[in-house]
C-alpha cells in the first residue's frame, strides 16, 4: 500500500463507508497522479480527503407527547475549490460522520463532473422522520435549521433533500431559514414549484438516471425499448426512475424499502407507479401494500444478516440500485450476472461494494457509479439556483432538455477520460478521473489552503 491511501486509511479509522469511498476513487486516480507528478508533491489527495469544516450541533425539539427529544445534526462542508459547497441533507437513524464524510466525498466528483461551479457537501441527522407527525417534523426541521442557517446561503452553501429529505422536510426548513434570516433566497434546493423551485428537481435524479443508461446503450447501438429492468427503492430517486423507464418502453418489475421487495412479473406500470407515488409520498405506507393489492407481485421481507439480497436474484436486462449504501455486495453482482444483466447504473450513492464493482465490471457489464449516473439531481438543483439568482421561471421541457444535455455531457467526458488512461469504456475510472483533475486543478491554482 503506498504512502498516501495509507495515512488517510490511518487517520479515518472507524469510519468504514468514508474508507470504502475513498479507495474506491484512490484506485481509478493513481495513474493520473503517477502520469503528473505535482498532484502528490502538492499533496492534493490527502488535501482533498479532509474535509474544510465539519460543523456537528445539538438539535433539541418537543414531540406530540410534549416530551423533549434531542438529535445530533451535521453539515459537512467538504470541498470549495470550483464553487460554494452543495449536496444534501439526509435524515436517518444510521447518520453519522462516516456516512456523511463518504456522501460530502463523493459529491466533490459530482458536482464536478455536472460542469456547474459547485462544491461538495453534506448534511443532515439521525433523525427518523419514519412514524412521526407533519408536526414533529416540522418543529425538528425549525430546530435543525436553527443552527444550520449560521451556516448555508446561497453563495456559501446550498444544502438539498436525500433519504429522509423530501418537499415536506424542505418546505419547513426553507420557511424556518426565512423567518432567521428575514431573507427570501435560494439558500436550499428541492423548493416548491411556487416559492423558488424548479420544474423537473423531483424528477431529476431518477430521469438522468434513465438517460444515462440510455447513452450507455447507444454505445452499442441499442436502447431502453422493451429491456426489463431491476429498480430497488421506492422513494424519490426510484419512483422517477421507473417513470422514465416506462416513457422510453422499458419494463420495471421490482422496488423496494428497507422492510423488502416486490417483484411483479407482469411489470409496474404508470397505474400502478401511480400507486407507489401515493402510498410512499402521501400515505407514507409500505411496499408491502403494493403486493396486497396487485396480484401479480411477489413480496418478500428482508432478512436481517441475510448474505445477499434477493431483490437482484431475478432474470432482467438491467439492474438500477436507488434505495442506499452497500445494498449489493459481489454475491449480488454474481446473481446479476447469472440472470442476464448487462447494464448497472446506480441511482442510489455507493449501493454497491468494491468488490461488487470490480466483479461486474470484470464480466464485462457496462457499469455506472452514481457519482455520474446520478449526477443529474445535483445538476438541476444547480439550474434552480441559477433561475433563483435571475428570477427566472425556465418552462419542464427546457429544464429537461438541459438535464438531457448534462446527463450527455457527463457521460461522454466519462468515457473520454477512460480512454485517455487506457481504460476505454470504463465508466468508473472515467468519472473519477474526470471529476478528479478538474477540482485537484482548480485547487493547485488557489494555493494551499
Ligand atoms: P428517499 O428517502 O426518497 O427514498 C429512499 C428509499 O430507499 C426508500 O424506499 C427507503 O425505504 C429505501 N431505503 C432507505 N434506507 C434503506 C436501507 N437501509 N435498506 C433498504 N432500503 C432503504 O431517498 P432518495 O430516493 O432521495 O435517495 C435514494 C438514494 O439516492 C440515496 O442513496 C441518495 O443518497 C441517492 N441520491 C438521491 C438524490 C436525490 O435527488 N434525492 C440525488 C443523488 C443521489 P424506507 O421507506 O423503508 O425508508
Amino acid at each position: 500500500m503506498d504512502q498516501t491511501i495509507k495515512t488517510v486509511l490511518d487517520k479515518n479509522q472507524g469510519e468504514p463507508e468514508f474508507l470504502q469511498a475513498v479507495e474506491e476513487v484512490y484506485e481509478s486516480v493513481i495513474p493520473v497522479l503517477d502520469k503528473k507528478s505535482i498532484y502528490r508533491k502538492e499533496r492534493i489527495f490527502e488535501r482533498m480527503t479532509e474535509p474544510e469544516r465539519i460543523i456537528s450541533f445539538r438539535v433539541c425539539w418537543e414531540d406530540d407527547n410534549q416530551d423533549v427529544q434531542i438529535n445530533r445534526g451535521f453539515r459537512i462542508q467538504f470541498n470549495s475549490a470550483i464553487g460554494p459547497y452543495k449536496g444534501g441533507l439526509r435524515f436517518h437513524p444510521t447518520v453519522n460522520h462516516s456516512i456523511l464524510k463518504f456522501l460530502g466525498f463523493e459529491q466533490i466528483f459530482k458536482n464536478a463532473l455536472t460542469g456547474i461551479a459547485m462544491g461538495g457537501g453534506k448534511g443532515g441527522s439521525d433523525f427518523d422522520p419514519k412514524g412521526k407527525s407533519d408536526r414533529e417534523v416540522m418543529r425538528f426541521c425549525q430546530a435543525y435549521m436553527s443552527e444550520l442557517s449560521h451556516h448555508i446561503g446561497h453563495r456559501i452553501d446550498v444544502p438539498a433533500g436525500d433519504i429522509g429529505v423530501g418537499a415536506r422536510e424542505i418546505g419547513y426548513m426553507f420557511g424556518a431559514y426565512k423567518m432567521i434570516k428575514n431573507e427570501f433566497s435560494g439558500a436550499l434546493t428541492g423548493k416548491g414549484i411556487d416559492w423558488g423551485g424548479s420544474l423537473i428537481r423531483p424528477e431529476a435524479t431518477g430521469y438522468g438516471l434513465i438517460f444515462f443508461a440510455q447513452y450507455m446503450l447507444e454505445t452499442h447501438n441499442d436502447s431502453l425499448e422493451g429491456k426489463s429492468c431491476l429498480v430497488s427503492g421506492s422513494g424519490n430517486v426510484a419512483q422517477y426512475a421507473m417513470q422514465k423507464i416506462l416513457q422510453l418502453g422499458g419494463k420495471p418489475l421490482t422496488c423496494s424499502d428497507s422492510s423488502g421487495f416486490i417483484y411483479d412479473e407482469e411489470g409496474i406500470d404508470v397505474e400502478k407507479l401511480e400507486f407507489i407515488k401515493e402510498l410512499k409520498n402521501v400515505k407514507r405506507g409500505r411496499i408491502k401494500e403494493y403486493a396486497e393489492k396487485y396480484k401479480s407481485a411477489v413480496y418478500t421481507a428482508s432478512e436481517k444478516g441475510d448474505d445477499h439480497n434477493p431483490l437482484w436474484d431475478h432474470k432482467a436486462d438491467c439492474a438500477f440500485p436507488c434505495a442506499t449504501q452497500n445494498e449489493a455486495n459481489e454475491k449480488d453482482a454474481e446473481n446479476m450476472i447469472k440472470n442476464g444483466i448487462s447494464v448497472v447504473a446506480e441511482g442510489a450513492n455507493m449501493p454497491i461494494s468494491n468488490e461488487g464493482i470490480k466483479v461486474l465490471i470484470d464480466n464485462g457489464v457496462m457499469y455506472a457509479p452514481g457519482k455520474a449516473s446520478n449526477a443529474g439531481g445535483v445538476a438541476t438543483s444547480g439550474l434552480e439556483m441559477a433561475q433563483n439568482y435571475y428570477g427566472l421561471k425556465w418552462s419542464a421541457d427546457q429544464v429537461e432538455e438541459q438535464l438531457r444535455q448534462i446527463m450527455k455531457n457527463v457521460h461522454d467526458s466519462c468515457l473520454k477520460a477512460a480512454e485517455k488512461y487506457g481504460m476505454k469504456g470504463n465508466y468508473q475510472a472515467g468519472a473519477n478521473i474526470a471529476g478528479f483533475t478538474k477540482v485537484a486543478d482548480s485547487m493547485l491554482d488557489q494555493g494551499i489552503i
